[in-house]
């Protein structure tokens, strides 16, 4: 079975706007000074077996992974060299730090992939084969960037130990070190691997992983009951995802590898399975700022006010991605849009320098290494689990913005930006949008291959673009571009050639059920908008009697009351701000009462520290 949608290798990408200065501060402000500022992210394979040993949370293995993945994907959609210097540096470090049995984790001998180790902050079970899968993640990526042999070699090693360790294992199979959320992810990578080298044994670890989701706890041993998540069996039986035994977001990382098996197996199965698994959260657990989890797992309520947290958002794009590759449907492209613009962008400081916890709907943005810095220690002050996840969803635009299918082009991203398109051998498309949006709706694009060729450009229509028109060389295509699809544009193409592309921008509302009745989510494209108590410091009032700030879980809804607006009175060009740091947009608009009333995107808001809401009474 092959992707209906394809990502390019070879793309190169310039993203301008604000996804693109945001692109360019976080390799400046995080990527390229994160490891030597956090430098035990190394070290602490380096001293593994050094005492005293370090005091460790369970994830501590995870970190150089991830800053490693997030790493290689932003470098894909930038092309900076000093990132890929840096990069190749720091791989060679990693390597280096590889037992001669192949671990690559931070735990003393004795406790290797054991699921134990006398040094867990807490005393708690390891996730160290949750922590060699981010790292076997980030290796595969460096290696398709670069095709350097031993960036692959150390991935194999990885997955020789796991086959020498857990391949027809009996008494202990992966599933018993514990903690499977995660430590049954090497599903995904082991797949992977196999695609890379074709060793027969990876496959099998991947598919005896994908039996053992099904474990049950032997009959004796503490509480009947499952072991693991269950995904294929309940998504095939029609459970929801959050009616599964597992529904915390880690668990989005073993469900990929459902779709990696199904392009190397071919079984309808595990491909009908991920779909239902990805439609679940799109329908019962993603907030209306595109984000995914409430209070770190899947609830089934996306009203629910528990956090959002970031590396739960980065795995459902990632995920968004793998659907998108999947099915090809535009919808999915415009859900991944969605969480990026929104959610991604919000998660940032605009300086790049750090990201959240949690990005609610409604409250205050507090940087990750502030609201979760139980996972600091010596040596890396600012490491935690989302703050070097969250570059993923800025990197990903290298993986959807503009994708191909068969000898054709899909263009996902709108905004201002270039992409040079590798079509085929003596064949570049390069494909420049000039656009405010997603400020407006029109979108000019330059198509200009290198030669004239006949190829289809498909362009996609958003689900919520009601009305949209679509002019090649300044004439209408015939018939309205249908939303939540792709228009196909099939001609022969030469250097000169424009699309103007026209999307509706007329608002649209999502009225709150639940925690949220009574209250409405607006947005304006693609955008949410938000009440940011900064653009509007006479308006409201606050459910606080002195001050706010000090303690994240104060920061609720009920903290900012706020007049209704009226939601008429919003269809209206955007306003200036004329101060420092301005917001993306800001909308004025009038309150029920008649007063004026500034509304913002929603990643915009809170980012002075401000409260703020978007689920807002009309
Ligand atoms: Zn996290």
């Amino acid at each position: 079975m092959k992707p209906e949608l394809q990502p390019i290798a070879g793309l190169h990408s310039d993203f301008d706007g604000a996804v693109g200065e945001l692109l360019r501060a976080v390799t400046e402000q995080w990527l390229l000074v994160a490891p030597k500022a956090n430098p035990a992210m190394l070290e602490m394979f380096a001293d593994r077996d050094v005492i005293p040993y370090r005091d460790m949370v369970p994830w501590a293995g995870e970190f150089a992974g991830k800053y490693l993945t997030s790493a290689v994907q932003v470098l894909r959609a930038t092309g900076d060299d000093r990132l890929r210097a840096w990069i190749a540096e720091f791989v060679a470090h990693l390597v280096r730090l590889q037992d001669d049995d192949g671990y690559l984790g931070p735990w003393p001998a004795g406790s290797h992939l054991t699921g134990a180790a006398p040094n867990v902050h807490g005393g708690g079970a390891t996730w160290d084969a949750w922590g060699h899968y981010h790292v076997m993640l980030g290796l595969m990526l460096w290696y398709d960037e670069t095709g350097d042999a031993n960036t692959l070699n150390a991935a194999r090693r990885i997955g020789d130990l796991f086959c020498d360790l857990f391949l027809g294992a009996v008494e202990v199979r992966l599933v018993d070190t514990g903690s499977t959320e995660m430590n049954l992810a090497p599903v995904h990578t082991m797949a992977m691997l196999y695609a890379r080298t074709g060793e027969p044994r990876y496959l099998a670890l991947a598919e005896q992983i994908v039996g053992e989701f099904a474990a049950q706890r032997p009959a004796g041993r503490g509480s009947d009951g499952p072991l693991a998540g269950d995904y294929l069996r309940m998504a095939l039986a029609g459970r929801e995802f959050f009616e599964m035994p597992k529904p915390r977001w880690e668990s989005l990382h073993p469900i990929m590898g459902l779709v990696e098996l199904t392009w190397l197996t071919g079984n309808t199965g595990y491909r009908e399975a991920f779909e239902r698994i990805w439609w679940s959260i799109v329908r019962h657990d993603r907030h209306n700022n595109g984000g995914f989890s409430s209070g770190e797992k899947a609830t089934g309520n996306p009203f629910d006010p528990g956090a959002i947290e970031t590396c739960c958002t980065i795995a459902w794009l990632a995920m968004s991605v793998e659907m998108l590759k999947l099915t090809g449907d535009s919808t999915v492209a415009d859900e991944i849009e969605l969480s990026t613009l929104n959610s991604v962008l919000g998660m940032h400081a605009t300086s790049g320098r750090w990201a959240t916890y949690n990005t609610p709907s409604d409250g205050a943005r507090f940087a990750s290494a502030h609201q979760i810095v139980f996972q600091a220690r010596a040596g890396s002050p600012e490491l935690n689990c989302c703050s070097v996840n969250s570059p993923r969803g800025l990197g990903m635009l290298s993986d959807w913005a503009v994708m191909v299918v068969g000898a054709g082009i899909a263009l996902n991203y709108y905004g201002p930006a270039q992409f040079r398109v590798p079509l085929e051998p003596g064949l570049e498309v390069v494909i420049t949008e000039s656009t405010a949006y997603p400020l407006d709706g029109n979108v000019r694009i330059e198509v200009t291959p290198t030669r004239p060729a006949e190829f289809a450009l498909r362009l996609r229509i958003p689900g919520w673009s009601r009305h949209t028109t679509v002019a090649v060389n300044g004439e209408l295509v015939a018939g309205a571009p249908t939303a939540g699809t792709y228009l196909t544009l099939s001609r022969r193409w030469e250097a000169g050639d424009t699309i103007e592309l026209v999307l509706d921008m007329g608002l649209r509302f999502w009225e709150g059920e639940r925690e949220c009745a009574g209250l409405t989510s607006i947005y304006r494209g693609p955008l949410l908008l938000a009440y940011d108590a900064r653009y509007n410091r006479e308006l409201h009032t606050t459910g606080l009697p002195v001050a706010y700030g000090g303690d994240p879980g104060q920061t609720t809804a009920a903290c900012l009351q706020i007049p209704a607006i009226d939601a008429a009175s919003l269809d209206t060009e955007p306003g200036a701000w004329d101060d420092w740091l301005p917001p993306l947009l800001l909308l004025e608009a009038r309150t029920q009462d008649g007063r004026s009333v500034r509304l913002c995107d929603f990643a915009s808001a809170g980012q002075t520290g401000t409260l703020y809401r978007s689920w807002l009474d009309l």
